[in-house]
């Protein structure tokens, strides 16, 4: 008798979990479909006249963003810099020459002397330089200063406004009073009852976008989430750890889908969302990749980034149309013989050909960061008069900073597929844009007309 009751509540209670398990299983799945269905809706390509996700002809779109702390000289960030970004002779041979972009601060401690106001004219100079030709292109926060508060924003500001020189990326450094970002970079910056708030100020000197401290190892932004998003995490040379982090990955994305708010960005991967700070105003938060094997955030030294931008991950990448923006610090190489890594030069040379090939489209990450949103918020549609297709652009409808009308080169690469290139004309408004180029079929077998800028 006893034993046929323990039998029974055994039951009932194997059949509840059971279905506990379906409940949250579908929840999860069913979330998963929904975001996955809203990224084929975005990038949708189907119709005869389409936005192509990325600018002609390439497969993905990647960017380094490397933070300045560990460049400790300015002929180390200029030697960096050439190398990136020129094909001139080198310390490292020839240079790669992509469009690849650095950071700098405003305040650092005394033994990081590259900074604007080190002291050093020279270097100030060149940050200034940097800055205008796009090549230095996001602030890694106003600077390791200990007393920082209020006043050093406003004075940084001033000096920035005076000599012209705009950014609109924030990247949150590790743990300083001025972060923006509260959950994983502990910052004050946006806490109007902090000594250090700022937010407000350097909102309007124009910062848009922000990276306040969240990473990942999924390779390849803003695409559908599947088995693969987390399987590939594993790497057969480094079983153990690799299994660990394919673990806290998935881990954070069933947090994120259940509700998390720390790791929001992890439910559907997307590269930037909106996100509000501590004082109300709203920026575009993006996303940061690292999947070095002993763990996120690990990877971020010139050495590592060999690992981090491998063949591998740039073959994924290719396959899955993604974004990425890539974490690292080129300028922490005290491990290398030479100021780049030597395995991160091949892999550097490595990701030239993919540029060079049409594969990987690399830029900076403000460029990236604004092709992205540009691309997500233009409003435009299409009609067919007597075999010719007229494309008309009327904006951007930028839900954080407010809708505007774009130039041309606030549409650069913005790629459109259509029945026939040459007879198609591009309107922004009721202005005709001249400055397009005219495509051959794709991968995808397909012709296409880009705005060049
Ligand atoms: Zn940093």
């Amino acid at each position: 008798m006893k034993s046929k009751k323990t039998k029974k509540s055994l039951y009932i209670f194997l059949s509840s979990c059971a279905v506990v398990i379906l409940a949250f299983t579908s929840f999860y799945l069913i979330n998963i479909h929904n975001i996955n269905q809203s990224y084929y809706e975005t990038y949708n390509t189907k119709g005869g006249v389409a936005l192509r996700k990325f600018p002609y002809p390439y497969k993905a779109a990647m960017t380094i963003c490397s933070d300045i702390d560990g460049t400790t000289t300015k002929e180390e960030f200029l030697e960096i810099q050439r190398f990136l970004n020129t094909k001139e002779e080198t310390s490292m041979g020839e240079g790669v020459g992509l469009e690849i972009g650095n950071s700098f601060v405003m305040y650092a401690p005394p033994t990081c002397a590259f900074s604007y106001f080190s002291g050093n004219p020279g270097n100030m100079q060149v940050i200034k330089k940097f800055i205008k030709t796009g090549y230095i292109d996001f602030m890694h926060s106003y600077g390791e200063k200990t007393d920082f508060t209020r006043k050093d924003a406003i004075k940084a500001i001033e000096e920035l406004n005076n000599n012209q020189c705009k950014v609109d990326v924030w990247v949150d450094h590790f743990i300083t009073a001025d972060n923006l970002g509260d959950d994983c970079t502990f910052g004050s910056g946006d806490h109007p009852d902090s000594t250090a708030y700022h937010s407000d100020l350097t909102l309007a000197y124009g910062i848009k976008f922000a990276w306040l401290g969240r990473l990942t190892m999924v390779i390849g932004q803003s695409i559908p989430i599947s088995l693969k998003t987390f399987s590939l995490i594993y790497d057969s040379t480094h079983p153990v750890h690799s299994l660990i982090n394919m673990g806290k990955e998935f881990a954070k994305n069933v947090l994120a889908v259940f509700g998390n708010k720390k790791y929001g960005m992890h439910k559907s991967y997307d590269l930037m969302r909106i996100a509000k700070l501590d004082d109300g105003q709203k920026v575009y938060e993006f996303l940061r990749f690292d999947n070095y094997w002993k763990g996120v955030a690990t990877g971020a030294t010139s050495k590592r980034l060999a690992y981090v931008i491998s063949k591998r991950t740039l073959d994924r990448l290719k396959e899955v149309n993604g974004y990425m923006i890539v974490y690292t610090h080129l300028g922490k190489n005290s491990d290398c013989s030479q100021v780049i890594a030597k395995e991160t030069q091949i892999a550097l040379r490595d990701l030239a050909s993919e540029y060079e090939r049409g594969d990987i489209y690399i830029t900076t990450t403000s460029k990236l960061l604004n092709y992205y949103l540009n691309h997500k918020y233009l409003n435009w549609s299409y009609e067919t008069k007597a075999d010719e297709t007229i494309i008309t652009i009327y904006g951007v409808e930028d839900p954080v900073f407010g809708s505007f009308v774009p130039t041309t080169k606030n549409l650069q690469g913005i790629t459109f597929y259509l029945p026939d290139k040459y007879r198609t004309r591009i309107y922004i408004r009721n202005k005709e844009i001249t400055n397009i180029q005219r495509n051959p079929r794709d991968y995808t077998g397909r012709e296409s007309i880009t705005i060049i800028g």
